[in-house]
């Protein structure tokens, strides 16, 4: 089975250093991902919240958390995604997009506005 290639967005970064404590648990993931990116991962064609994750798929961690990533391959036929960064990547590369609660994929480090 070949691997696929990874490249990871600033979000994903970001919040694999916020969320230090499940970062094994992140890596652990990362790698099965990248061993079979459609294996037991979701596609999301629907949009969550405010967020547009049509073309995305999402791997769960843990009951909380999940990692969002799209596949090249998949994703570049899409022109509904919005979160494509493939552009000049090998179709054999997953790129993830962030990792973060079930809730709240997209958040960034900003400070959130208590409602
Ligand atoms: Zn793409």
């Amino acid at each position: 089975m070949s691997n696929y290639e990874a490249a990871y967005e600033k979000l994903f970064v970001q919040n694999l250093n916020r969320y230090s404590a499940i970062r094994r648990n992140i890596r652990r993931r990362v790698e099965r991902v990248l061993k079979d990116p459609y294996h037991n991962t979701e596609f999301l064609d629907d949009i969550t919240g405010k967020l547009n994750l049509i073309g995305c798929r999402s791997a769960r961690i843990d009951r909380k958390f999940r990692i969002i990533f799209v596949i090249c391959e998949e994703c570049r036929n899409m022109y509904e995604c919005e979160y494509c960064f493939c552009e000049d990547l090998p179709d054999q590369t997953v790129v993830f997009l962030t990792v973060g609660p079930h809730d709240k994929p997209m958040q960034s480090n900003k400070t959130e506005k208590q409602s």
